[in-house]
C-alpha cells in the first residue's frame, strides 16, 4: 500500500480541501501517514496570499527532499501557488513531479498515478468535475468535533491587493441541499460545531435555492443560516464576511437562533476611506461602522474580529491614524494584522510600494499594542463568569488540561479528563491572558 503525506498551508479553505483530498486517496487504497520521511507520495497544499507563504513552500520542498528515505517517491504541489504558477513550478524546483490547481483536487489520484507511470511533469489546472464529491470521511477531518463546510468557492470582488480571485476563480455557491445533507451526516457522526466557509460567505447565491424556500431571510445567505440552524447542529459559525454584503438580517438570524454562534469575522482592511477606495473594497468606513453598530446593538453579545492591512501603497500617517481611531471605536475581540505584501498580477502590484519596511513595522507594532490593550480588557471582562466551551483537544501547553472554544470563538483552557473531549462544558473563567482564557469546569452539558 502506497503511503501519502500531505501538508497544508494557509486558510481554512485549504484545510477543508485537504480533508477531501485525503478522503479520496484513503478510499482509493492509499495509506495516509504523518511521517514525511517514509512517504511514497508527498503533497503540499499551498497558499499564495502573502509572499512569505510562497517562500515557505520552497524551503519545505528542500527540507522534505533531504529527509526522505524513499528516493522513488513523488512530490505534488496543490492549491493556490499551483494554480497561479502552473508549469513554471518545474523550473523553480526540479524536485516537483506534478502540479494540481485549486479545482483539480478531485483528480489527485490520477496525477499521482501519472507521475508513478513516468510522466514527471504533469499539470492539471482545469475546472472541478460536475459531480465532485464534497464529503469528508470521519477519519480525515481536522477535528473529530468541528467540521468545515465550504458553501461558496472563489471570489468576484477583486480587491486590488488580493490574489484570491486569480488563485480560486469566480464565485460558485454549493447547493443548499448538499450543504444541509452534509451537516446532517456530521451531526450523526458526533460533530458539535460547524464552520460554513467561503472567501465571502455573504455573497452566497446558489443557482437554485428552492430548498431554502421555507426559510425567511433578506438574502440567500441569511436564509441558509436559518436552514442550517434548523438542522439542530449544536453550534454554527461562519467565515469570512464581507462588509459590503453583510446584511443586517444576518444579525437578526443570530438573535433568533441560539445555535448560530455569537461571533462575526468582518475584515475591514483599513480605517481610511482613501485607502479603502484604492483597495477597491466597495465599502466606506461609515458603512462599516453602521454594520458594527448593528452587531453591537444585538440582543446577544456578539464578538467581532477583523483583518487589517498595514502599509498599503500611499498609506499616509493620517490614514494610519484613522485606522487606529477606528480600532479604538470598534473594540475588536481579535484582529489579524498583516503588513501589505505586493502580489504579482494584482492591480496593487503596479502601485509603488512606497511605505518603507521600517514604517510598516512601526505601524504594525503600534496597532498591535492598541489591539493587545483592547483584547486584554475584553478578555478580563470574562473573569468570574461562566462560558460554554466545546472541549476539542488536550492542551499542548498545560498538562492535564483540555482546550476548546466558546461560541464567541475565544480559546479556553481548563483542567479535565480525556472523556470530556467532544462535550460542551460550562467553565468558570479564573485567569485571562491576551489570547486565551483559563478556568475550571462548573457543570457539564452533553
Ligand atoms: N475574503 C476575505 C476578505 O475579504 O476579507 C479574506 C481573504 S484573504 C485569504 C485573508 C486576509 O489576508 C485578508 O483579509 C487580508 O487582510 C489579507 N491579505 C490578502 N492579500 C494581502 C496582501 N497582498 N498583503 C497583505 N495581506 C493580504
Ligand atoms: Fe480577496 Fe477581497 Fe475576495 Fe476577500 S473579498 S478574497 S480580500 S478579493
Amino acid at each position: 500500500m502506497k503511503k501519502v503525506y500531505l501538508e497544508t498551508f494557509g486558510c481554512q479553505m485549504n484545510v477543508s480541501d485537504s480533508e477531501r483530498i485525503l478522503t479520496q486517496l484513503e478510499s482509493g487504497g492509499y495509506q495516509i501517514t504523518d511521517d514525511e520521511t517514509q512517504a511514497d507520495v508527498v503533497l503540499l497544499n499551498t497558499c499564495s496570499v502573502r509572499e512569505k507563504a510562497e517562500h515557505k513552500l520552497y524551503t519545505r520542498i528542500g527540507q522534505i527532499r533531504k529527509t526522505q528515505t524513499n528516493k522513488n517517491s513523488v512530490l505534488g504541489i496543490l492549491g493556490c501557488v499551483a494554480q497561479l504558477e502552473g508549469e513554471t513550478l518545474f523550473k523553480k524546483s526540479p524536485a516537483i513531479d506534478f502540479v494540481l490547481g485549486t479545482k483539480a483536487v478531485g483528480r489527485v489520484a490520477n496525477a499521482i498515478e501519472t507521475a508513478f507511470n513516468g510522466n514527471r511533469n504533469f499539470v492539471d489546472l482545469s475546472d472541478r468535475e460536475a459531480d465532485y464529491d464534497w464529503s469528508v470521511a470521519a477519519s480525515q477531518r481536522h477535528s473529530p468535533f468541528v467540521g468545515f463546510i465550504p458553501i461558496i468557492e472563489g471570489c468576484n470582488k477583486f480587491c486590488t491587493y488580493c490574489i484570491v480571485p486569480f488563485s480560486r476563480g469566480r464565485e460558485k455557491s454549493i447547493p443548499a441541499s448538499e450543504i444541509i445533507r452534509q451537516i446532517l451526516i456530521l451531526r450523526e457522526q458526533g460533530i458539535k460545531e460547524i464552520h460554513l466557509l467561503g472567501q465571502n460567505v455573504n455573497s452566497y447565491r446558489p443557482i437554485n435555492d428552492s430548498s431554502l424556500a421555507n426559510f425567511k431571510g433578506a438574502t440567500a445567505f441569511s436564509k441558509l443560516l436559518r436552514a442550517v440552524a434548523a438542522t439542530g447542529m449544536e453550534r454554527v459559525k461562519f467565515t469570512t464576511s464581507f462588509p459590503r454584503d453583510f446584511h443586517p438580517d444576518i444579525v437578526d438570524a443570530i438573535n433568533e437562533n441560539e445555535n448560530l454562534c455569537d461571533w462575526v469575522h468582518l475584515p475591514v482592511q483599513s480605517g481610511s476611506n482613501r485607502i479603502l477606495k484604492a483597495m477597491r473594497r466597495g465599502h466606506t468606513i461609515e458603512n462599516y461602522l453602521e454594520r458594527i453598530d448593528k452587531i453591537k446593538k444585538s440582543e446577544r453579545k456578539i464578538s467581532i474580529t477583523t483583518d487589517i492591512i498595514i502599509g498599503f501603497p500611499n498609506e499616509s500617517l493620517q490614514d494610519f491614524r484613522d485606522t487606529v481611531k477606528m480600532f479604538e471605536y470598534c473594540q475588536f475581540a481579535g484582529a489579524y494584522i498583516f503588513k501589505y505584501s505586493p502580489r504579482p498580477g494584482t492591480p496593487a502590484f503596479n502601485m509603488i510600494d512606497n511605505v518603507s519596511a521600517e514604517e510598516k513595522n512601526e505601524r504594525f507594532l503600534e496597532l498591535e499594542k492598541v489591539q493587545r490593550f483592547t483584547q486584554q480588557k475584553i478578555f478580563q471582562s470574562y473573569l468570574n463568569r461562566s462560558v460554554e466551551v466545546l472541549a476539542e483537544k488536550i492542551s499542548v501547553k498545560r498538562s492535564g488540561q483540555l482546550s476548546g472554544h466558546t461560541t464567541c470563538q475565544k480559546v479556553v483552557n481548563f483542567p479535565g479528563a480525556k472523556d470530556l473531549l467532544g462535550k460542551i462544558v460550562s467553565v468558570e473563567i479564573l485567569e485571562s491572558k491576551s489570547n486565551t482564557l483559563y478556568g475550571e469546569i462548573s457543570s457539564r452539558k452533553q
